[in-house]
């Protein structure tokens, strides 16, 4: 039974676990509230455990996946940005931005992608492999042990980081489902953001899960041929596909839907477009997220000035689609997902 990570287990997992070594069911809880309560990192600290069990447990788990090999902050101290390289040395990243009100957790579903989106530093440097479970959960559980040396709480967890969460999509139900546990972090549905290139049987399969889990779909271009230049994924799953998917999702669950949007000088800024994009979503309950590009060392395109975010922005604004400009966060420290594991020898 050596090397069970324990974050791979869910609560049933752990009880079915104890029973089998002749042990009370509720030290299974025990568990449950050291790791996601206590967030406990080392068998020694489940101080309430008779020592052979404890040795037990020991000899059992093992509580650590993620080795912090870099990390970056960004001036201001509200970014920080940590790689961490996994047993088989695959690396990930996991970003926390600290806010007034909010602390965000930006995590990891898959080491690399495979998708090769042109603009992506993630998509640059190809797939390693799908993270398990308990890897997504240990981001999360890694960034709040550090806010609560702070005596602050996590309060948002987006899967933005390194891959794709719909081509993982089991592993990443269950680090939800996990994070969510009311016995553990109980962290709501409502909390957690899936940001995905636009899967669309995934889409359909997800509209079906009954979850009040935030969508966002990367849209990047209304036009086919554009879309699919910057994001091969495209000739797979077109755009009138794509949202015929997010409408059904829409009519199923009643909730809006994210559309992200990275403004990229000359590709994707121009005012005919913002104008497609507002005819495209007009009607829907969606809500668009303008991305300042993050500048990638694979990729020649460069942001869009402020003047045309501006009027890109005031166009949707006018056809009544709402529509945000995230601040761009950490620039200075390679937020952007990927480009921290790009700028080390990674083999
Ligand atoms: N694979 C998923 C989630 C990870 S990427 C997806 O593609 O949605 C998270 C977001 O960052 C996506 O909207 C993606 O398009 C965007 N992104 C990737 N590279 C970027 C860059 N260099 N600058 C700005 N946004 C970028
Ligand atoms: Fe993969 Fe998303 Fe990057 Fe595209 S944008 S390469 S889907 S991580």
């Amino acid at each position: 039974m050596m090397n069970n990570y324990i974050f791979d287990f869910s609560l049933s997992d752990l009880e079915n676990l104890v029973l089998s070594w002749g042990e009370p069911e509720y030290r299974a809880i025990q568990i449950w509230e050291g790791l996601y309560q206590q967030y406990w990192d080392d068998p020694q600290e489940f101080t309430t455990f008779p020592l052979e069990l404890r040795e037990k447990f020991k000899d059992t788990f093992t509580f650590r996946h993620l080795e912090p090999v870099d990390q970056v902050q960004s001036q201001d101290q509200k970014t920080k940005k940590v790689l961490f390289r996994l047993p088989d040395r695959s690396p990930i990243e996991t970003v926390l931005m600290r806010n007034q009100n909010r602390n965000t957790v930006c995590i990891s579903s898959q080491s690399g992608c495979a998708l090769g989106c042109d603009f992506c530093a993630t998509g640059q440097m190809g797939f390693h492999r799908d993270l398990t479970s308990g890897e997504i959960v240990e981001q999360v559980v890694h960034f709040t042990r550090i806010l609560n040396t702070h005596q602050e709480p996590l309060t948002n967890v987006v899967f933005m980081g390194m891959g794709e969460p719909f081509l993982n999509y089991q592993a990443v139900m269950e680090a939800v489902q996990r994070l969510q546990h009311n016995q553990g972090m109980n962290l709501g549905a409502r909390r957690f953001t899936i940001s995905t290139v636009g899967i669309v049987p995934k889409i359909h399969r997800f509209a079906r899960e009954k979850t009040q889990i935030n969508l966002a779909i990367s849209l990047h271009a209304v036009d086919d041929e554009i879309r699919s230049s910057m994001m091969p994924i495209n000739h797979r799953y077109p755009v009138s596909d794509l949202i015929s998917a997010c409408k059904e999702y829409i009519s199923l669950t009643n909730r809006r839907v994210t559309f992200e949007w990275a403004l990229i000088q000359g590709v994707n800024d121009s005012p005919e477009q913002a104008k497609d994009l507002a005819t495209l979503l007009k009607g829907m309950l969606a809500h668009v997220n303008i991305i300042p590009l993050n500048p990638t060392e694979g990729y020649s395109g460069t942001s869009t000035t402020q003047e045309r975010v501006k009027v890109f922005q005031s166009i949707l604004l006018d056809q009544g689609i709402t529509c945000t400009v995230r601040k761009p966060r950490g620039i200075d420290i390679q937020a952007g997902c990927g480009q921290l594991a790009s700028q080390i020898d990674l083999k």
